[in-house]
């Protein structure tokens, strides 16, 4: 088959790859679709010590079923593969099984990703298309699930109904803009602001919502003023600002891990009582209802997509890397 293959630091080549072998209650997938992720970015930077060259990254995936039960099926796949037996996994809360892999990742287990024509996957983690959702648009799913558990445990920490509340997301993409769409359309929060530095995204970001879209360094974004922040960049400056903005009592929820250390206000969160939740996963269950959701268009039309083919992924890879591109999210058609 062919695959878009990450062969080094800021390095991938389209080319000739093995196809997988099925095995015992897995599937071969012909994929349809396959996003990139922040995390493959990571990878691509030589950042991840799970996903080491060569390796076919990608966990956002649509296709149909190639070999395996339910062949010819359009299916949308959950990429986290967890061990089913640990109390996390029998809980509900499989994100935290400490044997969870992911597809697209080599270590501690090689599981090749969704950048190629097809893909191997677990039964288990195989999800009929749900109606209502274009197959090319379907992996957006996964970052939504990522999102909506955000969200949602925000939500179980708040002391006041969701309309009566004032949100604050930093970061324009994928997983900014799904946050602000799931408060703004499905939780109906009070009011929500969306901060974001590129000027291209932020366009993008203020075309899709109603929420207010601006930047960092607006006056209107004051200290102290919102019961709720998430952080979807995880640097220590995005850190900074929202324990500035963060009320007395309030929550911040931080998803995006772009760099794990740093200078943080542990005086304010202590004296004045912050919440932190550190999230970055979802459940099976949060999973299945991002389906439910996206399969009655509850988050938009999803048109702020950008598609490119899988041959020419290289460069979509470096558009990213290089800032120029304006699209919260690129999906790869092979
Ligand atoms: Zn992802
Ligand atoms: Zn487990």
């Amino acid at each position: 088959m062919k695959a878009l293959v990450y062969t080094g630091t800021e390095k991938l080549e389209y080319k000739n790859f093995n196809d997988p072998n099925i095995v015992n209650n897995e599937s071969i997938i012909k994929v349809s679709a396959s996003g990139i992720c922040g995390s493959d970015m990571h990878a691509y930077h030589g950042k991840d010590e799970r996903r080491i060259p060569p390796l076919i990254l990608g966990h956002e995936v649509s296709g149909i079923i190639e070999k395996g039960l339910n062949k010819g099926k359009k299916v949308v796949l959950n990429p986290l593969i967890t061990c089913g037996n640990c109390d996390y996994c029998k809980s509900g809360s499989e994100h935290l099984c400490n044997k969870r892999v992911l597809l697209g990742m080599n270590r501690p287990v090689e599981r090749q990703g969704g950048f190629a024509e097809l893909v191997l996957v677990p039964n288990k983690n195989i999800y009929e298309l749900p109606e209502g959702l274009e197959m090319k648009k379907a992996p957006i799913a996964e970052p939504t699930a990522v999102s909506l558990h955000a969200v949602e445990l925000g939500e179980k920490n708040i002391k006041k109904s969701f309309n009566d509340c004032k949100a604050l997301v930093i970061g324009g993409g994928a997983i900014g803009l799904l946050c602000a769409l799931i408060l703004e359309k499905i939780k109906n929060c009070g009011e929500v602001y969306l901060s974001e530095p590129n000027q291209k995204r932020l366009e993008v970001c203020s075309k899709n919502l109603k929420s207010t879209s601006t930047t960092p360094k607006d006056p209107s974004l004051k200290e102290n003023d919102f019961d709720l922040v998430f952080d979807t960049v995880g640097l220590e400056v995005t850190r900074n600002s929202a324990i500035k903005h963060i009320k007395p009592g309030g929550t911040i929820v931080h998803i995006g891990l772009s760099q794990p250390s740093g200078i943080f206000d542990f005086r304010k969160a202590t004296l004045q009582e912050i919440t932190f939740i550190g999230t970055y996963c979802y459940t099976n269950k949060d999973f299945e209802n991002t389906l439910n959701l996206l399969s009655k268009n509850k988050i938009g039309d999803l048109n702020w997509i950008e598609f490119k083919n899988l041959s020419s992924g290289a460069e979509a890879f470096k558009e990213i890397h290089d800032g120029t591109c304006s699209a919260p999210k690129i999906i790869l058609i092979p």
